[in-house]
């Protein structure tokens, strides 16, 4: 009982977001459950972390492998994420970009990553390291 509960504080601090890059270009990031629970992603179970229902098969996502895609401000699991980038063409208009790196900026900045999205000149989102956010005039 005791190792459970270390094991779990253990992990409660152990975070590890990253970017999934993909093909498509979807600003999508790779959390574990601790940190989709501090994001109040799933639903709430008193004294546990968070279940983490993926938004297109409705199964629990792994623990370790949450995939939060912010054009569609939704988390999936590690299998819908593939088929996602796969088949999903990443949107261009103007307002869907705007959303998108909006919503991975905002969870970006939650889990303290380094990386932020940003528009080129030609209207494409890229990922850049927020120390290197051009200041405007
Ligand atoms: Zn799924």
């Amino acid at each position: 009982m005791f190792e459970k509960i270390a094991a779990l504080i253990f992990n409660y601090f152990e975070f590890m977001a990253k970017i999934y890059y993909n093909n498509q270009q979807h600003l999508v990031i790779q959390m574990n459950v601790n940190e989709a629970t501090e994001l109040n992603f799933g639903i709430p179970i008193t004294g546990l972390q968070n279940l983490c229902i993926c938004g297109t098969c409705n199964n629990e996502c792994k623990p370790e492998e949450i995939y939060y895609v912010a054009g569609i401000n939704e988390v999936l699991c590690c299998d819908c994420i593939i088929d996602f980038c796969k088949n999903m063409n990443h949107y261009t208009d103007d307002n869907s970009l705007d959303y998108e790196q909006a919503h991975f900026n905002k969870i970006a900045e939650k889990l303290n990553m380094k990386e932020r999205a940003i528009r080129t000149t030609d209207g494409k989102l890229i990922i850049i390291n927020k120390d290197n956010i051009p200041v405007k005039d």
